[in-house]
């Protein structure tokens, strides 16, 4: 029999109105079984998520030694989402104790996560499913990654022969037992572990768009919906800061082959985007799938003579940068040259010094520069491998616009080409490579 697992973001959440709709959609599909919710979001313009007014809320407990007021808004909030379901549920009492408790624990990852863990218990007695807590079924390691194994077995054992069941997102617990969060968006990643652990047929993640678009909205207007895209495809956009779907979220569902739909909880009827396993993908037969990017990259230029025959000279560039804890996230090089890509807030002034000291102290490089206010541009599709032409096309629409190329990078899996320009020229860039691809 096929099982759903469907998670709810914060839009999805936001009010009781929606989550009426919301409850329609899981009860039209009796195999949407196991409900992941996020805390609720924004309800308008200029609103403020529910996780935002706890993290504020922290911030009161932690200067003032209790919440002090700041927990009404949140408080609000829920009154209302019950108030609008016309719940028979007392929620003050749930929303007393758990003042109480953040007081008590005075622990930021708690706080936050009280968003979910309040949502998730009143979604539980809106469908009249089970509420599981992901304290007691999502475990993090030591070293703060997630602890799959452990989490996997817990949440499959957690709901064995139940039939409905509702998990808030966003947190598990910690290796020292105390309730931890994943990073910001981190519901996506509960979603796929649940789905993971009782291998799901569909990972249905509800958002407030009709799927994913093939750039960025604010940039071009009213770009193409993606129908379908590889976890490859999505990974490399998602990385470069297509914010989708959280992205991490695909590792749990990634290994165990199982597809993701994105829909939208306001169209519900949207065909959405469907993220597939890369053996299960049908290339669209486009070129391209979709462009993505991000602003604000610093380029260390490395210059020397021979360097390729020096033996060790990228071992020896890449030992300062993993002592100074700073990750890079493109290396293009050539014979003579390299460039360190690096994320500029990575980087303040004086690490930025030490790197440089340190590299011309171990390589002696003839020149060094670096180069500020970089933005990273990806363009992403199985098809670039395939289709004779297709970086000719790029850096011609690219040049088209006068836009000077600072860097390039192909991803070695031909899945990318990942061009470097002035932050300056970026939207004009996305929207040169959006209209020879897709215009
Ligand atoms: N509520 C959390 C956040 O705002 C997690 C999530 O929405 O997935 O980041």
């Amino acid at each position: 029999m096929s099982v759903k697992v469907c998670k709810f973001g914060g839009t999805s959440m936001a009010d009781g109105n929606v989550i009426k709709n919301v409850k329609k959609i899981i009860e039209s599909d009796s195999a949407r079984k196991f409900i992941v919710v996020s805390a609720p979001g924004k309800r308008y313009s200029g609103d403020v998520k529910v996780t935002d007014l706890l993290y504020a809320c922290h911030e009161k407990i932690m200067s003032e030694g209790s919440a002090n007021g700041s927990f009404s808004a949140v408080r609000a909030r829920y009154e209302n989402i019950v108030n609008e379901l016309g719940l028979n549920f007392d929620i003050n009492s749930v929303l007393d104790e758990t003042e109480k408790a953040i007081e008590r624990e005075c622990d930021e990852d708690f706080t936050a996560s009280r968003g979910e863990y309040l949502c998730a218990r009143i979604m539980a007695e809106a469908l009249g499913a089970k509420f599981i807590d992901a304290a007691d079924v999502i475990f993090f390691k030591e070293n703060g990654a997630l602890d799959g194994t452990r989490s996997y077995k817990a949440v499959a054992e957690a709901l064995s022969r139940v039939k409905l069941a509702v998990f808030p997102g966003f947190y598990g617990t910690g290796a020292n037992g105390k309730v931890k969060t994943f990073s910001r968006g981190g519901s996506d990643i509960s979603g796929a572990i649940v789905a993971r652990a009782v291998g799901a047929s569909l990972y249905e993640n509800w958002t407030d768009v009709s799927g994913f678009l093939a750039c960025d909205p604010r940039i071009v207007d009213s770009p193409k919906c993606i129908k379908t895209i590889s976890y490859k495809e999505l990974r490399e956009l998602s990385y470069m800061g297509a914010n989708v779907l959280h992205n991490e979220s695909i590792f749990p569902v990634r290994k165990a082959n199982i597809p993701v739909q994105i829909k939208n909880t306001f169209r519900p009827e949207d065909e959405g985007t469907s993220i597939l396993p890369t053996s299960r993908y049908i290339p669209s037969g486009k070129t391209v799938t979709g462009i993505a990017g991000k602003k604000n990259f610093t380029v260390i230029f490395i210059e020397k003579s021979l360097m390729n025959s020096e033996i060790g000279f990228i071992c020896k560039v890449l030992d300062v940068l993993a002592k100074e804890k700073v990750s890079i996230e493109h290396i293009p090089s050539g014979i003579d040259t390299m460039s360190l890509v690096i994320e500029s807030a990575e980087l303040d002034n004086f690490k930025l010094e030490r790197i440089l000291e340190g590299i011309k102290n171990a390589v002696e490089p003839d020149i060094i520069r670096v180069i500020e206010n970089i933005a990273l541009i990806a363009t992403v599709g199985h098809g670039m491998s395939s289709s004779v032409g297709t970086s000719a096309r790029l850096f011609n629409a690219i040049a088209s616009a006068k836009i000077n190329i600072k860097m390039i990078d192909q991803g070695s899996s031909e899945l990318n080409i990942i061009v470097g320009v002035k932050n300056d020229d970026y939207e004009k860039c996305i929207r040169a490579i959006y209209g020879e691809f897709f215009g």
